[in-house]
């Protein structure tokens, strides 16, 4: 009898230690898992990018393969076939357009954000738009919208006479020194409303705009030479507007459809009385 009991005693140790070992595993396995959890949640975002992104912090070639891809990816692979646009956005390092934080996606085909609440446009877009107007070596082109000086970066890769208009002053300012500073000094940047155009240097060859407006301002189309072409999501700037390519034709406007874009709206000017 008493040595039953100590069978017995003896069975109960046995199953409290391996209930007490299961338990301590399981613990074990619970703070690996939080903390494994708390980790990702804090350390910077091109870590976490790059799990579901193949972007991760770079170096020189490795943003050039990046840059490489979304040619291949999202140009090519779509209807960008002019192969001096496919030349120059294989060549314009987008990344030194953004903010670091957003640079391991700068060759992702969206747009990303940059001061005052703006946005650089998405690679295609850009390239898109580029290709419509058949730019030629020499033309004189007038970008309305500057932003991060992008556009007008891969503008001046076709042509030296690069004119552009920010209306925020503080973005025109830090567009210009960065495009100095890049290489492409040539590019003259004015802060001011785009919507009267650049009287000065008119008339261009082609003139594209990079907000959204509900109307084609008439100072722009004045200035546009003949056979000139020009380009501008125009609609709804609350929602999304139509890329509409104006060609000037004898002195009519030739209008025809592009795409559906969303683009920031055109402000000052633009927004009165209509
Ligand atoms: N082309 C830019 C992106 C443009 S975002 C790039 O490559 O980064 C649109 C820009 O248009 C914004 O910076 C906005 O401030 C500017 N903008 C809005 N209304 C304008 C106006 N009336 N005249 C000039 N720029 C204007």
């Amino acid at each position: 009898m008493q040595e039953a009991r100590y069978k017995m005693q003896d069975k109960e140790c046995r199953i409290s230690d391996a209930f007490y070992l299961a338990s301590c595993l399981l613990l074990l396995t619970f703070s690996f898992f939080l903390l494994d959890t708390i980790f990702h949640f804090f350390s910077p975002s091109p870590l976490n990018a790059a799990e579901d992104n193949p972007l991760t912090p770079f170096n020189k070639g490795e943003f050039a393969s990046a840059r490489k891809k979304m040619v291949e990816r999202d140009l090519k692979g779509r209807d960008i076939i002019d192969p001096k646009v496919l030349e120059i956005m294989g060549k314009v390092e987008r990344h030194r357009f953004v903010d670091k934080h957003f640079q391991s996606v700068a060759y992702a085909d969206h747009p990303l954000p940059i001061d005052e609440g703006q946005t650089i446009s998405q690679p295609y877009i850009v390239a898109l738009m580029t290709q419509v107007l058949k730019l030629k070596s020499g033309d004189k082109i007038l970008e309305i919208g500057t932003g991060s000086g992008y556009q007008a970066a891969v503008l001046s890769e076709i042509t030296p006479n690069i004119y552009t208009i920010e209306i925020r002053k503080k973005l025109a300012d830090k567009a210009e020194s960065r495009l100095k500073e890049l290489g492409y000094g040539n590019v003259k940047v004015k802060a001011a409303d785009g919507y009267f155009g650049w009287e000065e240097h008119a008339p261009f060859d082609a003139i594209i705009v990079t907000c959204a407006a509900n109307h084609i301002p008439p100072p722009l189309t004045k200035q546009l030479k003949e056979g000139g072409r020009l380009v501008i999501p125009l609609g709804s700037t609350t929602y999304y507007q139509t890329l509409t390519l104006i060609t000037k034709i004898k002195g009519e406007l030739d209008v025809q459809h592009i795409s559906g874009v969303a683009f920031v709206p055109m402000v000052g000017e633009a927004e009165k009385g209509r």
